[in-house]
C-alpha cells in the first residue's frame, strides 16, 4: 500500500473562505453551507485525480495549512473555525474513506495553553476517527511568541497525544511577518527550529512514546546534520540516534531529486515517510524534468531501494508513526 503522510484541504469550495472573511468579521452564522456533491467535485479534479495518476492510495488528511491562522482573531475564533474545517475533514472521510484519513487542526492561539486543545484532539480521535493531528510551534504566525516545544507548556497535551496515541506533524499556518513567506521560509526555519528545540531539551526523555513529524524533509536538518550532531555534542546531549531518532521522523516533500538523495543518504530509512503535500505548495512542473515538482513518488522510486525498503517508506514506517491508521485501513478494506 501507499500512504501519503501529508495532505491538506487546499482545494475547498469558495463557500469557505466566505464564511471565514465573515467569521472574522465577527458576523458569521451557523456553518458553511458545502454539499456533499460540491466536496466531490473539488477533490475530484485535484487530489483524487492526483493520487490515481500518482500511484497513492490513502492520504493523511488535514485542513489547509495556511489558513488555520491560530494568530486570528482571539481564541474563540480559533475554535469555531478550527471545528469547521475537522468537521469538512470527516463529511471528505466519509465520502472518501479508502482515498483519505484524518488528522486535525488544533484551535490553538497567541498565549493560550495548548491544554485549550485537548477537547478538540479527543473529539477529533473519538468521535470522528482521526488518527492524529497538526501541532503548531509558533501560533503567532512569524512571530515567535509561544515557549519552545520541550517547554512545560506544552505538556499537558503531549500527555494527551501519548494517552490517544496520536502524533503531530510540527506545522506552521500562514505567516503575518512580511519577512517571511508562508510556505518558502516560515514552513521549513518551522520545521528546522523544532529540530533545534527538540536538541536543546530533554522531551522524549519525559515522553519516551510521543512521536513527531517534521514534514518538508525536515527543513534544513538533513543538509546541516553535521551542525546539528556536533552541537548536540557540545551540549553533552547522547546521540542523536537515541536522543530523538526514536521519537522524530521526516517527509518526503522536498521537491527535486538530489534533496531525496541527500535526505535518505543521512537519515536512517526508519525515520522516514512518504510524503507529498499535494495539493499545496508548489503546483507547477519543473521544466528540467517535465514532472510535478510535489510528485515526490518519483524521486523515491528512483532512489533504488530494495521492496522492502520501499516498503517501509510508503506503509510500514507510516504505521508504525500512527498507529491508529491501521484500524481505519482494516475498517474499510
Ligand atoms: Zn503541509
Amino acid at each position: 500500500m501507499i500512504i501519503d503522510c501529508h495532505g491538506h484541504y487546499t482545494t475547498a469550495p469558495a463557500q469557505l473562505e466566505g464564511w471565514r472573511a465573515e467569521q472574522v468579521a465577527g458576523k458569521a452564522v451557523g456553518v458553511p453551507k458545502i454539499s456533499d456533491d460540491e466536496l466531490r467535485e473539488s477533490l475530484e479534479k485535484a487530489q483524487l485525480k492526483l493520487q490515481r495518476e500518482r500511484g497513492a492510495d490513502l492520504t493523511i488528511f488535514s485542513p489547509r495549512a495556511s489558513k488555520m491562522e491560530h494568530h486570528v482573531g482571539n481564541e474563540q475564533v480559533s475554535q469555531d473555525w478550527t471545528r469547521v474545517c475537522n468537521d469538512i475533514i470527516h463529511r471528505i472521510v466519509e465520502l472518501y474513506p479508502k482515498n483519505f484519513v484524518g488528522v486535525c487542526q488544533l484551535p490553538q492561539s497567541p498565549g493560550i495553553s495548548p491544554a485549550n486543545c485537548i477537547e478538540e484532539l479527543e473529539r477529533c480521535v473519538n468521535e470522528l476517527g482521526f488518527i492524529g493531528c497538526n501541532l503548531n510551534p509558533d501560533p503567532s504566525g512569524g512571530y515567535w511568541g509561544a515557549p519552545p516545544l520541550t517547554d512545560k507548556f506544552w505538556y499537558p497535551f503531549y500527555e494527551k497525544m501519548v494517552e490517544l496515541d496520536v502524533p503531530a506533524m510540527v506545522h506552521v499556518t500562514g505567516s503575518c511577518n512580511p519577512c517571511f513567506h508562508a510556505t518558502g521560509a516560515h514552513y521549513i526555519n518551522a520545521d528546522t527550529t523544532a529540530f533545534m528545540q527538540f536538541i536543546q531539551g530533554n522531551l522524549f526523555k519525559d515522553f519516551p512514546t510521543l512521536k513527531m513529524v517534521i514534514p518538508h524533509g525536515g527543513g534544513a536538518v538533513p543538509y546541516h546534520w553535521g551542525r546539528y550532531r556536533g552541537l548536540a555534542q557540545d551540549m553533552k546531549k547522547p546521540l542523536l540516534t537515541e536522543h530523538l531518532l526514536n521519537n522524530v521522523f521526516f517527509d518526503t516533500c522536498v521537491y527535486h531529486q538530489p534533496g531525496i538523495d541527500l535526505l535518505f543518504k543521512v537519515i536512517p530509512l526508519k525515520n522516514i515517510l512518504f510524503g507529498s503535500e499535494m495539493v499545496g505548495a508548489v503546483r507547477g512542473i519543473d521544466p528540467e524534468t517535465g514532472n510535478f515538482y510535489d510528485d515526490t513518488k518519483i524521486y523515491v522510486d528512483n532512489l533504488g531501494l530494495t521492496p522492502e525498503q520501499l516498503n517501509a517508506v510508503y506503509d510500514g514506517n507510516i504505521r508504525h508513526v500512527y498507529p491508529r491508521i491501521s484500524q481505519h485501513i482494516a475498517k474499510h478494506a
